[in-house]
């Protein structure tokens, strides 16, 4: 039997080892080196990448995935969407391109949104009936020279046309009933033109990255992404086409792409829906790279099951490359450098690297089973030792989820009975003021950290720096005049990874970097087994802080699914599962927290908004489990005990059914940057819980005016009733200093004390 199956990955991480990448861009913007030696260290880091694929059985590299910053930025620079604003405030093609992704001091940077439902983040390209494209596709083939140079054979990536544009948006001076679509044929034309030099520069297939695909899209945007296909199909002098869409399952999109004039696609066969429908429909000859590799998740594949998908699709169509699902982007590179992991945990994990030894394994058997026995091998001792662990199957768990009952995650009485109590209980002003749980993490807070984590102080000397970081937040906010006061939370690193470094069940990594966006990395934390808390978290920071006051101070901790959102999630069962055991562990320290005398108890869910699945058919299902995890995790406590939760980036226009069904009695939500239209929305939802509708916006250093809150306030009290009415700032204020901080809750303070005496 020949071996002619092979296996490709969609794209790489850009960081390199230990995260070279972000350390050398950092080191130009600090003007600590040159524009070349940037090139250089980013030159070596490609190459470095590329032998590594090869060297482990993948034939075809690709190339032009790698970003100094984002790819949908790229894109923007090789069509020529580049800003007037940017060409002006910066010299060079490079500070050009960094003006846009950062800001310089003239010009502020484009916009940032996440990449479909990961979480990187992309840069907004901006368009408008004046936006011409241009074709410059001399970083894609500067990369694919340097591919082809080293030997090996290479497959140029882009961000496809239809993608680009709807993932833009219209420029500030766009008018209204612009439609992005418009631009479709010109950009078409510029696309055309650069896969004919990519051809020219040796090219055999060229990928274009078409995820928008997945989107609930119009019948008017499929007929665009028809008519895309087939004018970039009909171009003459053009490389083979490879259209890879991925994250979700294509539905209506599939026909469109199979139909195409196109020579190959890539699908995400993560996704049981589109193995479906490859099955159902073939794909006309076209060559398919099987994305039965996930991407996205750090798990070694159950490569039996694998293997069993790709016989069925290899009956069905001609031409079968194995392959990830979707850019290894949003995995960390090497799980083998996790040794601080025992053993037997680190045998279940495949990052980036592993994920190719996996695709190897696989097209090699596919072609000749006998040859890849070991590795299938070695494969199925992983799995059934993660399946059969108790570590994955924590007994006390399981018969804590057994023991839920419908009325567990049900306050006992509705919130109009609680509302009365509550407000006898804690005496509070109407508009009452708060802040939403972080204050500046000064510089003392992270030397102390720091020092804590080299071992230069003791854990007692720890604590007591944070101890007097909270009393110092406290007295700041009993002179402020805030009713409701927080301690700071100076002793979290992070919201997320706080809660897992005292969960059982979560697993830190000491390598596993994946990009968020730009330079900045970030290491989720990986829940890899039955989530329980073996000690309260929070309860003695809670005790100390209101200790200091008479005041009441709030509980913090953060929600079930946004300690999903913000870390890798198992894959051995279901979401909602996982989600319902990390709210038992909540709720042991919610009760915990009201034990010991607290109040208020906020649980913060930042990223309910942002898990919302792409495609509007799954979004029931998981709005069902994510606000039943949230109310498991809060319905414990007394009538007289008041939820809060706190929400923000985000449209929450389709979700305040959601919201509503959290049944917390105050939520604070980001509002300032849409002028508080959010109070409308609130109102003409129906919610007639306790609302906080930021009126600071902490992303800005600006202090807004007590006038300009008492503005704001003033609309949510108009549109509103002035009893649901909370007054806080949008977010946290962990990334302000603290006179900025203070100088803007004076005039927070000062405002609700106006309107408090005006209505
Ligand atoms: N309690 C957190 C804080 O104030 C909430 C952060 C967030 O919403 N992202 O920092
Ligand atoms: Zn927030």
């Amino acid at each position: 039997m020949t071996n002619s199956t092979t296996a490709t990955v969609l794209g790489w991480p850009r960081q390199g080892p230990k995260r070279v990448l972000k350390r050398a861009i950092e080191a130009y913007w600090a003007g600590r080196s040159s524009a070349d030696q940037l090139h250089e260290v980013a030159a070596g880091l490609r190459a470095d990448a590329w032998k590594q694929l090869s060297d482990n059985g993948i034939r075809e590299v690709p190339t032009g995935d790698f970003s100094y910053y984002d790819h949908v930025l790229d894109t923007a620079i090789m069509v020529g969407a580049v800003p007037q604003r940017y060409r002006d405030a910066a010299t060079g093609e490079l500070d050009i391109y960094f003006a846009m992704a950062r800001g310089n001091d003239q010009v502020a940077p484009l916009e940032m949104t996440k990449w479909f439902d990961t979480n990187y983040h992309y840069l907004v390209p901006e368009l408008s009936p004046t936006t011409t494209f241009t074709a410059d596709a001399s970083r894609q083939i500067e990369h694919f020279n340097e591919a082809t140079a080293a030997g090996h054979t290479a497959r140029p990536v882009l961000v496809g046309p239809l993608t680009f544009l709807l993932l833009a948006k219209p420029a500030a001076d766009a008018p209204a009933d612009f439609d992005r679509l418009s631009l479709l044929e010109p950009l078409l034309e510029v696309y055309v033109e650069i896969l004919a030099q990519l051809r020219e520069a040796g090219a055999e297939w060229v990928q274009l990255d078409e995820p928008a695909l997945v989107l609930d899209q119009p019948a008017a945007v499929l007929d665009a992404a028809r008519a895309a296909l087939q004018r970039l199909g009909s171009a003459t002098d053009r490389p083979k086409l490879l259209i890879a869409s991925y994250f979700a399952a294509l539905q209506d999109a599939f026909e469109v792409l199979a139909d195409a004039p196109v020579d190959g696609v890539a699908i995400d066969c993560t996704v049981a829906d589109n193995v479906t429908a490859i099955l159902e429909h073939g794909l006309a000859g076209k060559r398919l790279v099987a994305g039965v590799i996930d991407g996205r998740n750090v798990w070694a594949a159950d490569l039996d099951e694998r293997l069993a998908t790709l016989r069925r699709l290899a009956a069905r169509v001609d031409d079968l490359v194995v392959g990830s699902s979707c850019s290894l982007l949003h995995v960390p590179l090497d799980a083998s450098k996790e040794t601080a992991v025992d053993d037997e945990v680190r045998s279940w994990l495949a990052f980036a690297r592993e994920k190719v030894l996996e695709l190897h394994t696989l097209a090699t058997a596919l072609d000749d089973e006998a040859a890849a026995t070991p590795a299938l091998e070695r494969a199925r001792d992983a799995i059934a030792s993660r399946r059969n662990s108790a570590r994955t199957h924590d007994a006390a768990v399981r018969a804590g989820m057994a023991g839920v009952t419908e009325a567990d995650a049900h306050r006992a009485a509705a919130f109009e009975q609680r509302r009365p109590q509550q407000h006898e209980a804690l005496g509070l002003p109407v508009l009452p003021t708060t802040t939403i749980g972080s204050f500046p993490q000064t510089d003392a807070v992270r030397k102390a950290r720091a020092a804590l984590r080299k071992g230069e102080i003791d854990r007692a000397a720890y604590e007591s720096a944070m101890q007097g970081e909270i009393a110092a937040v406290i007295e700041l906010q009993e002179e402020l005049g805030l009713d409701v006061l927080v301690h700071g939370e100076p002793e979290r690193n992070d919201m997320v990874q706080y809660f897992a470094e005292q969960l059982d069940g979560y697993l830190a990594t000491s390598h596993g970097w994946v990009q968020s966006y730009g330079t900045r990395c970030v290491r989720p934390p990986i829940i890899f087994g039955d989530v329980s808390r073996p000690e309260p978290m929070t309860v003695r920071w809670w005790q100390y802080a209101q200790s200091l006051t008479q005041r009441p101070v709030k509980g913090m901790l953060t929600g079930p699914v946004t300690m999903l959102a913000w870390s890798f999630v198992r894959d051995d069962q279901p979401l909602g599962d996982t989600a319902q055991q990390v709210a038992l562990a909540l709720r042991d320290e919610v009760s915990d927290l009201e034990a010991a005398g607290c109040r208020v108890i906020q649980v913060d869910e930042p990223a309910l908004r942002e898990t919302l699945p792409l495609r509007s058919a799954d979004r029931p299902a998981y709005l069902d489990w994510a606000t039943e995890s949230f109310r498991l995790a809060t319905s414990s406590v007394a009538d007289t005990t008041q939820v809060h939760t706190h929400m923000c980036y985000a449209d929450f226009g389709d979700i305040f059914a959601a919201i509503d069904d959290l049944d917390a009695d105050v939520i604070s939500l980001e509002a300032t940057r849409s002028g508080m239209s959010l109070a409308d929305d609130l109102q003409q939802s129906g919610y007639a819980k306790g609302v906080g509708p930021g009126v600071y916006d902490i992303h800005s250093p600006r202090v807004p005016s007590s006038d300009e809150i008492r503005a704001l306030l003033e609309k949510a009290v108009h549109a509103l009733d002035i009893r649901q009415v909370w007054v806080n700032p949008d977010c946290g204020l962990k990334t302000r200093n603290t006179d900025e901080v203070r100088s803007a809750l004076t005039n927070l303070v000062a405002a609700a004390t106006a309107v408090r005496a005006s209505s």
